[in-house]
C-alpha cells in the first residue's frame, strides 16, 4: 500500500488500552481448514465413535495443560476459562448428541462436531444474558479444537503471523488470544466482541492494545496498510499521513515518559498538594499480580475477589483449599492490608454445585451476599478460610452487593461466632461494598455494622443507570464518571463523614477523575497493579480541599 492511499479513521470500543502502530495483518477466519462433510457406512459408526472419544481425550489433556500454563503465566481467572472448556468438551449430553448425530445420519465425527456445535452455539447466542452469549465463543473454540484434533491438524492459523503487526480479525476466541501471548504483535482490531468477553479479558491481562466493534473492519482494512491504533480512545487510523504519524509518536513518547517518571516515584507515598496522604491499593487476581502491585508501590491489596478461587470448581472447595489459594495469591502483600471480598456469585454466573436458580432477571436476583444468606454453609466455609488467613495476614473482609443493613449484620454475626470458635482476636475489620444506590443512600444505617465502605463503581453504575455493564448495546447508558455517581458518593460521605471510604471499581484507575473522587471524601483507591504509579502521580497533582476523616 502506498502513501497515496486515502487516510481512513474508524471508531470502535476500546477493549484493552494502549497505543501502538504497525502494518495490518488481515485474517479473514481463524477457523482453520475444515474437513468436508463425510458420509460413513453403517459399519464405520463404531470407528467414528472411537475417533471422537480419542479426540475428546486428547483435547482434554491439551486444555488442562493450557489451563496450568495460563494460571502460571497469565491469570488464575483466565485459566478457569480453559478448565470450563475442558468440562464443556466432556459434557455427557454433548457426547450423547454427537454420537446420535453420527449414528442417525451416518456421517463422520468431524461433520457431527460441526453440526452439533453450531446448534449449541446458536442456543447460547439466542439467550438474553451477555454472559450466556459470550459462551457461544467458548463453544466455537472447543468445536475448532475438536475438529482439528479429528483432522490431525496441529498448526494454528495464527502461526505465521508477522512480528509487530496489527492483527485485524472478525472475532477472537480465548485460545487465539493465548496463542497471541507468545507472539509479539502490536495490537488487535476486532469487528465483534464485547468488553466483557473472555478474549477482552485476556487482551487486558496481557497489556495488548485492542479495539472492538470496528464497523466493516475486514472490508475496509487492507493487508500491509499502516495503522495507528489508539486503544485509549478506540480510534484507528489507516494510511496515516506523515504529520499524523508524528503526532501519534509524540503521544506515545509522552505517555512512556510520564509512565517512567511515575514508576521511578512509585515507592513514595501519594500525598496531595494540600498534604493529605491517600492509600493506593491494588485489585489482584493471581500471585504475579500481587508481586507486580507491590513493585509498583501499592500499599496493599484493596480487592481480592473470592470467586476466583471458586470458578472452574466442580465440587465446593474446602477451607484448606481456599486458604492455600489465598496464601499463594496474596503472598507478596504479607504485612500489608489485604481486603478479601466474600463470594460475589450471581444467578447468571452459577456455581456447578449450586442448584440452578431460575430467575428472570439474574442481576437483580440472588447475587453476592443475597446468595450467601441463602447458603449459610457456603458463607461459613470461606469466612473460616479468611479468618485462618488473618492469623498470617493483615486481613479485612468486604461484603459484596450490600443493600440492607441486615446484609452486613449477618456477616458480622457469623464472623463473631466463627472468630470465637477459632479463637481469633482481634477480628478482621469489616466493610460493605457500595454497589447499589440504595446502599449509597443508607450509609447511616450500615455504619453501625461496618468499619469501612468501598464503592464498586462498576455495579453502582449498572444499577444507577439500569444498564447491564456487560451489554455493549446499552453502553451509552453506562457512564461511571457521570455526575450521578459522584453525587451518590458525595451523599454517602456527607451522611457518614467519619467513615473511611474507598473506591475499587474501574473509575478509581482513571487519573482524570481522581481530583473529584478525593473531593467526595475518598481516601483509598484500589486499582489494577499496572495503574498504581500513574494513580499515585495523579493524586500528587490533586487537592482534597478538606481534612481527611479521623478514622481514615
Ligand atoms: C464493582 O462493581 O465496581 C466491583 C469492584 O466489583 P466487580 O467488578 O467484581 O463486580
Ligand atoms: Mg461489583
Amino acid at each position: 500500500m502506498t502513501d497515496k492511499a486515502q487516510t481512513l479513521i474508524l471508531e470502535g470500543i476500546p477493549v484493552s488500552p494502549g497505543l501502538a502502530e504497525g502494518a495490518i495483518h488481515l485474517q479473514h477466519t481463524l477457523l482453520g481448514p475444515i474437513d468436508t462433510p463425510e458420509p460413513v457406512g453403517q459399519g464405520g459408526v463404531e470407528e467414528e465413535f472411537s475417533r471422537l472419544d480419542a479426540a475428546t481425550a486428547s483435547i482434554s489433556n491439551d486444555l488442562l495443560a493450557l489451563a496450568t500454563r495460563v494460571e502460571k503465566e497469565i491469570d488464575t481467572r483466565l485459566s478457569g476459562v480453559f478448565e470450563a472448556h475442558q468440562l464443556m468438551a466432556n459434557d455427557p449430553s454433548l457426547r450423547e448428541e454427537l454420537r446420535r448425530e453420527i449414528a442417525e445420519n451416518l456421517i463422520s465425527a468431524g461433520s457431527a462436531v460441526k453440526t452439533v456445535f453450531l446448534r449449541w452455539e446458536k442456543r447460547f447466542l439466542l439467550m438474553e444474558s451477555q454472559i450466556a452469549r459470550d459462551k457461544s465463543d467458548d463453544m466455537h473454540d472447543v468445536a475448532i479444537r475438536l475438529r482439528n484434533a479429528l483432522a490431525g491438524i496441529t498448526v494454528h492459523p495464527l502461526d505465521r503471523i508477522p512480528h509487530g503487526c496489527v492483527l485485524a480479525v472478525s472475532r477472537l476466541l480465548p485460545s487465539d488470544t493465548v496463542f497471541l501471548a507468545s507472539r509479539s504483535i502490536a495490537a488487535v482490531l476486532l469487528e465483534h466482541g464485547s468488553v466483557a468477553s473472555h478474549a477482552a479479558l485476556f487482551a487486558r491481562e496481557m497489556g495488548l492494545p485492542c479495539i472492538s466493534k470496528l464497523p466493516n473492519l475486514l472490508s475496509t482494512a487492507s493487508n500491509g496498510a499502516w495503522a495507528l491504533v489508539d486503544a485509549d480512545t478506540g480510534t484507528v487510523t489507516f494510511h496515516p499521513r506523515e504529520q499524523q504519524k508524528e503526532i501519534f509518536r509524540k503521544k506515545v513518547e509522552d505517555k512512556e515518559r510520564s509512565y517512567a517518571y511515575a514508576r521511578e516515584r512509585a515507592a513514595i507515598p501519594a500525598t496531595t498538594k494540600d498534604g493529605i496522604t491517600v492509600s493506593v491499593l491494588a485489585n489482584v487476581c493471581c500471585n504475579e499480580d500481587t508481586k507486580k502491585a507491590m513493585l509498583n508501590g501499592a500499599k496493599g491489596v484493596g480487592l481480592y475477589r473470592m470467586e476466583q478461587a471458586y470458578l472452574g470448581c466442580v465440587m465446593p472447595p474446602g477451607t484448606d483449599e481456599l486458604l492455600n489459594e489465598m496464601r499463594w495469591t496474596l503472598e507478596a502483600a504479607k504485612g500489608r492490608p489485604v481486603i478479601v471480598r466474600l463470594l460475589d456469585i450471581g444467578a447468571d454466573k452459577p456455581l456447578p454445585f449450586i442448584r440452578f436458580l431460575a430467575e428472570s432477571n439474574p442481576s437483580l436476583g440472588r447475587r453476592g451476599i443475597r446468595l450467601l444468606r441463602e447458603y449459610p454453609e457456603l458463607l461459613k466455609t470461606h469466612l473460616r478460610a479468611v479468618l485462618e488467613l488473618s492469623r498470617e495476614f493483615d486481613v479485612r473482609v468486604l461484603v459484596p452487593m450490600v443493600t440492607l443493613p441486615e446484609d452486613v449484620a449477618v456477616v458480622k454475626k457469623c464472623l463473631t461466632e466463627l472468630g470465637a470458635e477459632l479463637d481469633i482476636s482481634p477480628l478482621p475489620r469489616l466493610g460493605a461494598m457500595i454497589e447499589t444506590p440504595a446502599a449509597a443512600l443508607s450509609a447511616r444505617k450500615l455504619a453501625p455494622h461496618v468499619d469501612f465502605l468501598s464503592f464498586g463503581t462498576n455495579d453502582l453504575t449498572q444499577y444507577a443507570f439500569a444498564a447491564d455493564r456487560e451489554n455493549a448495546a446499552v453502553e451509552q447508558y453506562f457512564d461511571d464518571a457521570s455526575d450521578v455517581i459522584f453525587r451518590l458518593m458525595q451523599a454517602t460521605h456527607e451522611d457518614v463523614p467519619e467513615m473511611p471510604l474507598s473506591v475499587c471499581g474501574e473509575l478509581a484507575g482513571r487519573p482524570e477523575h481522581i481530583p473529584r473522587l478525593l473531593q467526595c471524601g475518598i481516601r483509598t483507591l484500589s486499582v489494577a497493579p499496572a495503574l498504581v504509579p500513574m494513580v499515585k502521580e495523579a493524586i500528587r497533582k490533586s487537592t482534597c480541599g478538606k481534612p481527611a476523616n479521623k478514622r481514615g
